[in-house]
């Protein structure tokens, strides 16, 4: 996640503030943060969970920083860790009324979810049947459901009174129409396994094409958008008025472009053919093809981009060939999400690699000028910042750069969701 949050002390005061989660297999990331401006307090991640090094790090904004030792390590040590530096930076957990003077209210939590199924097209307020459905959705994502739903119940376990949201990457997605989402594949492996592209990032690209029409001038509806998450995990999503057409992440986050350490799309008979000739089990296949590929497979050298750039940069071949295999595949999968669109307004680069790296923004605007797409060399180097986001030269076919900021989107919609449950009650 992209936190791009200042100081908050001061704003938080109006609706309250939301403790974000993104517990994974063996980290919990977190902040806490004012909905409206998106002002954090406090912000951290725990590392190992799980284990007796679990190691709990925390700064409270502006700038102090503590590191703490968990030796405990499970998720419900590191949340009641974290849920008790809240009065410590002017915070209570309340479960209803106002505020007292100087003490900022909590209203909820709210939980990144990697996979939400066909089940959950949007955010929701935690009760025992979400819990048991995100549970269900287990088998789509196994190594980051459980580990969801571990942050969850943490929580509950230590303020029962404290409301929670779920918000979905494979959410906003869910729009697709079915010439988008199923792969010709036999009937059943849909029907009775669920195969079919989900699609994952959905909620940077919620708040990405929302931010990305504000700068426009424009409104969503009309809008025709292919979004470029490029982080480590990285895809496209084409958003028209709004709402995802296509995309190419698929049933898991491995399909679709290159990435820091996943293949992206391969020959599926690469399966059979590895498993013959080199005798590989398909923990070992899924395994190299999730960590031992991509721009780390190709390059030898890293599966961090601004490496690969500047081992590029010195002339490394393999490097060299890594950038050039990266943008040769992006271009040409943002060329097919066109087709979804019928007409595209505006490219939107996000996340690390689109965000920061004017090198592979060039380069792919450079393959793509049969869209109508161009480059403003001093805006793109720039990153869009003096120009609204936009990094190409006047005309009706914009390139821009839009921040991403998914712990915002969550808290949002956390807060939203908090405050309809307590007009409920
Ligand atoms: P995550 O998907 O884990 O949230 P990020 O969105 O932070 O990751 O993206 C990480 C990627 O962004 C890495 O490949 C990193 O090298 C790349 N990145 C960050 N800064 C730059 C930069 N200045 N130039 C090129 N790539 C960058």
């Amino acid at each position: 996640m992209t936190a791009t949050g200042e100081s908050a002390h001061g704003s938080n005061d109006s609706g309250g503030l939301v403790l974000v989660l993104n517990s994974g297999s063996s980290s919990v990331k977190f902040a806490v943060l004012a909905p409206a401006s998106g002002e954090r307090v406090l912000a951290g991640m725990a590392d190992k969970v799980g284990t007796p090094e679990t190691e709990l790090r925390i700064r409270r904004y502006p700038d102090h920083v503590v590191t703490e030792q968990l030796p405990e390590g499970s998720y419900r040590a590191v949340i009641s860790r974290i849920l008790d530096h809240l009065p410590e930076a002017g915070l209570r957990a309340a479960e209803d009324g106002a505020s007292g003077p100087g003490q900022a209210r909590l209203v909820g939590a709210g939980h990144r979810v990697v996979h939400g199924g066909e089940r959950f097209t949007a955010s929701v307020l935690v009760d025992d049947e979400v819990i048991a459905a995100i549970r269900a959705s287990s088998h789509l994502a196994p190594l980051h459901n459980p580990a969801n739903l571990a942050g969850i119940e943490a929580v509950r376990a230590a303020r029962p009174d404290l409301r929670q949201v779920a918000v979905f990457d494979t959410a906003f997605h869910q729009t697709m129409p079915p010439r988008a989402f199923r792969y010709a594949v036999p009937e059943e492996w849909y029907t009775r396994y669920g195969v079919r592209r989900y699609g994952f990032h959905g909620t940077s690209y919620r708040f990405v094409s929302e931010r990305a029409a504000a700068q426009l001038g424009r409104p969503l509806a009309g809008l025709r958008l292919v979004i470029a998450h490029l982080g480590n995990g990285c895809s496209l999503a084409a958003v028209r008025d709004g709402v995802s057409v296509d995309t190419t992440m698929g049933l898991t986050p491995l399909e679709g472009l290159v990435m820091g350490t996943r293949s992206g799309d391969v020959d599926p008979g690469v399966f059979g053919f590895l498993a013959d000739r080199a005798g590989l089990a398909i923990d070992e296949l899924d395994q190299a093809l999730y960590n031992a590929s991509g721009l780390r497979g190709l390059s030898g050298v890293s599966n961090d981009m601004r490496t690969v750039e500047a081992a590029a940069a010195e002339g490394d071949e393999r490097a060299r060939l890594a950038l050039d295999v990266f943008v040769h595949r992006l271009a040409k999968a943002i060329a097919g999400m066109v087709t979804g669109l019928e007409r595209l307004d505006a490219l939107v680069f996000t996340a690390g690699i689109g965000e920061n790296s004017a090198l592979v923004r060039g380069q792919v605007l450079a393959r793509l000028g049969f869209l109508g797409l161009a480059e403003d060399p001093t805006a793109n180097a720039r990153h869009g910042r003096d120009t609204g986001g936009r990094i190409s030269p006047d005309g009706p076919v914009v390139a821009m750069v839009v921040p991403t900021d998914e712990e915002l989107m969550i808290a949002r919609d956390t807060a939203r969701l908090t405050a309809a449950g307590a007009r409920l009650r």
